[in-house]
């Protein structure tokens, strides 16, 4: 901590080469608040990050950051699709964890007089839970068909509206996907577990628009105050994790092949134009579209859960898919580095794409406000809604913070749940779930404060405050 260099309010440096062969700086936005729980060893993953090969112009590492596998949760890494690695500690375990964000015609009174036997019909129906099965069972031939299409493959099942496509992130389907690439293994896993929650920090969230902060971009995205929301965090399962391990051994192996030295195993990677460097891509690829079509029907089902309960239609409910995006991937995009464009591999693990106005890859329903950028808090406090902003593109390739930040481990959080007693700490909530442990290692105060976190995001111009959203009854694995 000492090697930081704090250069304003919102911005600590630590400079290229503080530990030894880190060729590039190390940028930690984050507030001085936020600061006091900055781990050491985050800033050395971050650290050892910059020793990688072809990592171009600095490491960035947002507000809700705390230490993860190899490489930080909260870390931006860019590296030169020519010259550099691709590394799966970087994207993470959870490839394709992600946010989706639905927006109803409904309003807030409608649904808090009824949120306690609502949430317990949601539990009933929604899957979730450690290892929970899905109301599918697919054949190894129609999981192939969800790796290459994605939250496609999922709406011709009868998940959700072609609209919805529009809205999501790479329109939900990523291309570079080689069903192929994936182990008989992740097959197995992800079987029977599209359509599932999972565990720990995973959610479904009934949420009601609380506070707006830029009415004209709320306006244009369909948000007003008292709107109820539904909010669905989850991944790739069993299917991406597996590929990530998969990967992590390949990886491993070729780093003698490829003369690549690593100050931390858990950054085992491999050159990204390599032949096994290109099958991870290929095989992440697969496992991100399957993430998408996760989210897909879990919004899809949540939605029709809900309209069930009240007995009214599509329309009456008036569900729209605002957006949906990934935290843990890793993206081909292009970026001016010196005035040079360069093509560079971003890997974002805890961290969003935020997309300026007018950037090609915002949806065209959003082209002048910018790309939504969807951040959870927990289930106590707040979560928000943002929109991506120009700054982003200089100081973050084009990346923002991802959620609050996990501030106590799972043994932390018990313990204190445990000592100050679950039911004061959860009074006023309304939180089901499959077992009683999740929801004590996920209390609010297992995380940062999420709203000091989107303030140094909004006060950096990365990305545009526009919406509070307060949890109104929360489905957690
Ligand atoms: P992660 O992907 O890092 O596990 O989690 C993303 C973020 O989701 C966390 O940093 C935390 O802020 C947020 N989060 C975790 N559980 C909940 C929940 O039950 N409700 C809401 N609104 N946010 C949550
Ligand atoms: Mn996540
Ligand atoms: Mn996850």
């Amino acid at each position: 901590k000492e090697a930081l260099v704090r250069l304003s309010d919102y911005v600590y440096v630590l400079k290229e080469n503080t530990i030894i062969g880190q060729r590039v700086p190390v940028y930690f936005y984050i507030s001085d608040r936020l600061f006091e729980h900055l781990e050491e060893d985050a800033i050395r993953q971050a650290a050892n990050a910059g020793t990688l090969p072809g990592v171009e112009k600095a490491i960035y590492v947002m507000p809700d950051v705390h230490v993860g596998y190899g490489f930080p949760v909260g870390g931006v890494m860019a590296v030169n699709t020519q010259t550099g690695i691709i590394s799966p500690g970087s994207i993470g375990y959870d490839i394709n964890c992600g946010v989706r964000l639905i927006a109803t015609n409904l309003s807030e009174e409608r649904i808090l007089p009824i949120r306690q036997e609502l949430m317990q019909e949601i539990l009933n129906k929604v899957p979730a839970g450690v290892g929970s099965r899905g109301r599918l069972k697919l054949s190894k031939e129609q999981l192939k068909e969800v790796a290459i299409k994605g939250a496609r493959w999922a709406v011709e099942y009868g998940f959700g509206f072609e609209e919805d496509l529009m809205h999501i992130e790479s329109s939900g389907t990523l291309p570079d996907a080689d069903p192929d690439k994936v182990s008989n293994f992740a097959y197995e896993r992800g079987s029977e577990e599209l359509g599932t929650v999972g565990s720990g920090n995973h959610f479904v969230e009934i949420q009601a628009v609380d506070e707006i902060y830029d009415e004209n971009t709320a306006q244009k995205l369909g948000i007003s105050i008292g709107q109820v929301m539904i909010m669905v965090h989850s991944g790739s399962r069993g299917f991406g994790h597996q590929v990530c391990v998969d990967y992590l051994k390949v990886a491993k192996d070729a780093l003698d092949k490829y003369k690549i030295h690593i100050p931390d195993m858990q950054l085992a990677c491999m050159p990204f134009r390599s032949e096994e460097g290109q099958n991870y891509f290929k095989a992440m690829n697969c496992a991100a579209n399957y993430a998408f079509a996760n989210r897909q029907i879990l919004g899809f089902i949540t939605a029709d859960t809900l309209r069930r309960f009240l007995g009214i239609s599509w329309e009456e409910l008036g569900y729209r898919v605002v957006y949906d995006l990934a935290h843990n991937i890793g993206k081909v995009e292009r970026y001016k580095i010196d005035g040079e464009e360069k093509e560079l591999l971003v890997h974002r693990k805890g961290a969003t794409r935020a997309f300026p106005p007018y950037n090609p890859d915002v949806p065209p329903a959003y082209r002048d406000v910018g790309q939504p950028v969807l951040i959870p808090g927990d289930i106590g406090r707040y979560s928000f809604l943002l929109v991506g902003a120009p700054k982003s593109m200089e100081i973050s390739f084009g990346s923002a913070c991802h959620g609050a930040g996990r501030l106590m481990s799972r043994t932390k959080a018990k313990e204190y749940a445990r000592k100050e007693g679950i039911e004061k700490v959860l009074s006023g909530l309304v939180v089901v779930a499959r077992g009683k442990g999740t929801i004590m290692e996920e209390i609010p105060q297992a995380y940062k404060d999420v709203t000091e976190v989107v303030k140094v995001v909004d006060a950096l111009g990365i990305a545009k405050l526009v919406a509070r959203l307060k949890p109104l009854g929360t489905l957690k694995g």
